[in-house]
């Protein structure tokens, strides 16, 4: 095990529901999703800010980014997939893929009238690794 949770899932001692891997790249499915289906893609080597991926790299997680797009409009049945960085939890790469079924889905508390009496967290959204199996062979790439 290493300090980064992605590491340990790039290299395997850490459990994930994967969806796609090749030599340099994983997917695999967030265990706060989102929505149903909110993927994560990492590039296997530790690199800590998405500026930081070589180019080449960085389209190559695109390309996958836009494979799950198709495969999720086609099952979820949404106009929109969401495709981001952001790296707020974990400093280790990462885009978020998911399903998109309203504007809040990706939002900003900028534009949130009454912001105060929000609260914000991830933790009501965990699910188990049993939670994701049947998504995993929805979303499964060859
Ligand atoms: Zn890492």
């Amino acid at each position: 095990m290493t300090v980064c949770p992605f590491c340990d899932i790039a290299d395997k001692s850490a459990s994930a529901v994967i969806v796609w891997e090749d030599s340099d790249i994983v997917a695999f499915l967030d265990t706060r999703p989102i929505r149903k289906g909110h993927c994560l893609i990492i590039p296997k080597r530790h690199i800590e800010s998405f500026e930081e991926v070589p180019s080449d790299l960085a389209a190559r997680m695109m390309a996958l980014g836009q494979r799950l797009a198709r495969r999720m409009k086609a099952i979820y049945k949404v106009d929109r997939v969401a495709f981001l960085f952001a790296g707020s939890d974990v400093p280790h790469t990462h885009a978020h893929v998911f399903p998109m079924y309203e504007k809040m889905d990706i939002t900003s508390a900028r534009y949130i009238l009454n912001p105060e009496n929000l609260q914000f967290g991830s933790s009501h959204l965990k699910v188990d690794e049993k939670g994701l199996v049947g998504i995993e062979s929805e979303l499964r790439l060859d």
